[in-house]
């Protein structure tokens, strides 16, 4: 067991000890901000066919070179095609098709001519101007070609993967399974809002942020309450978490004469691979397993909690749903102010990040504790205009 170990070694220590999940088939809306859990391969051409890519004449390239307004090449129109329909017949010498945006290019065309380039008869066409060979078609399989891999496994499926997966015609799609996380809560002190009897008790906002936290990093959280300060009890939510794929205990594991969740956790039969990081705030949180599934102990304090989630537990989720980037993309900002941090540990301060042309500056908060004066920097609240009466 590792004890006061560094950011990143805590890190990479959860990370050994995580796994991807299994893979399911979910219905293609279903996988929005799922993960890919294989290689997407086309099984078609898009488009399936040559065809039009504006309103006008199929023709011969060869037949209509000449034209000019002055001498327009006048050619028999054989049909008039629509965008999903086939055509029935050939495009012989001197001959044109009258064709549609998007509709297939009868065989014997090589180039379809803009309607705004001809008198745009039905029966007779009278072409003013040739464009170049070949033009104003989009090939067979131009967009995506029958077996071309259009997405790889571990791909995050935002909106246009979705529509890219649809074209291709998938209606159902393997990504990674979430993992369930059961989140307990643990104190005398605390109680769930709605409770009874909630007047002089902390009201247990941990496990409301932490099962926010858990659903942004794509897993499915399962409350499991408050428990008391009772080595029985904490002992029996920790038998039911440890049924969920990962299971997370807030408060509790100070050194306090009633902090009982590391005990209660150790009789469980956990394994623990680090005790406390060189971190602030945070310091105490554990990291063990029992058997195959992680447990994280993260400190009660609420600023601490929703820390040592997102150094811990969110890379933990991500890399079990299928992510590859696993942590959060960083910037370096200039300090506009001076901070107290002690030597040798990480710590971690909420800031304002402004982008000033080229320089990016950052500012604090104000005081760890008061954390929710985050949410009410008046210059970040965005502006509303009042309500009518
Ligand atoms: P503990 O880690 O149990 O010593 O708790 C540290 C601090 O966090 C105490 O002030 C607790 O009241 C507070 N705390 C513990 N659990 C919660 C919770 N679920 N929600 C809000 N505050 C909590
Ligand atoms: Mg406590």
């Amino acid at each position: 067991m590792k004890q006061g170990i560094r950011v990143a070694e805590a890190q990479e220590i959860v990370l050994q000890h995580v796994q991807p999940l299994g893979i399911e088939k979910v219905p293609l809306l279903a996988a929005l901000h799922r993960v890919l859990a294989t290689d997407v391969v086309s099984p078609r051409h898009i488009p399936p066919h040559d065809n039009a890519a504006m309103d006008g004449y199929a023709v011969r390239h060869h037949d209509i070179a000449a034209a000019t307004p002055e001498r327009p090449v006048r050619l028999p129109v054989l049909e008039v095609l629509p965008a999903g329909k086939r055509p029935t017949q050939e495009v012989k010498p001197g001959t044109a098709i009258k064709i549609m945006t998007g509709a297939p290019m009868p065989a014997g065309a090589d180039t379809v001519v803009p309607v705004e380039q001809t008198n745009g008869s039905d029966t007779q066409v009278a072409i003013y101007r040739a464009p170049r060979p070949g033009s104003n078609l989009r090939p067979r399989g131009e967009d995506i070609a029958l077996g071309e891999c259009v997405l790889q496994q571990h791909t995050p499926l935002r909106p246009a993967e979705l529509g890219l997966l649809a074209s291709v015609g998938l209606a159902q799609v393997l990504v990674y399974q979430q993992p369930r996380v059961a989140i307990l809560a643990t104190g005398d002190e605390i109680a769930d809002p709605g409770d009874a009897d909630s007047a002089d008790k902390i009201l247990n906002s941990n496990s409301y942020t932490l099962a926010g936290q858990v659903r942004e990093a794509g897993g499915l959280p399962l409350l499991l309450g408050v428990a008391p300060d009772d080595p029985e009890v904490i002992s029996q939510r920790i038998a039911s978490g440890l049924r969920a794929d990962v299971l997370i205990t807030s408060g509790g594991v100070s050194v306090g004469d009633f902090d009982y969740v590391r005990a209660c956790l150790d009789k469980a039969g956990l394994q623990v691979h680090f005790w406390t990081v060189a971190l602030r705030p945070g310091s105490p949180v554990t990291f063990g397993t029992v058997g195959q599934v992680p447990v994280f102990s993260l400190p009660g304090n609420p600023v601490a909690s929703m820390v040592t989630f997102e150094l811990f537990v969110r890379p933990a989720l991500r890399k079990m749903t299928g992510h590859r980037e696993l942590f959060r993309p960083y910037t370096r900002a200039v300090l506009q102010e001076s901070v107290q941090k002690r030597r040798g540990v990480r710590t971690f301060l909420r800031g304002i990040l402004r982008q000033e042309g080229e320089e990016a500056t950052v500012t604090t908060t104000g005081a760890a504790g008061l954390w929710h004066s985050a949410l009410h920097e008046p210059g970040q609240l965005p502006h509303r205009p009042s309500r009518r009466r």
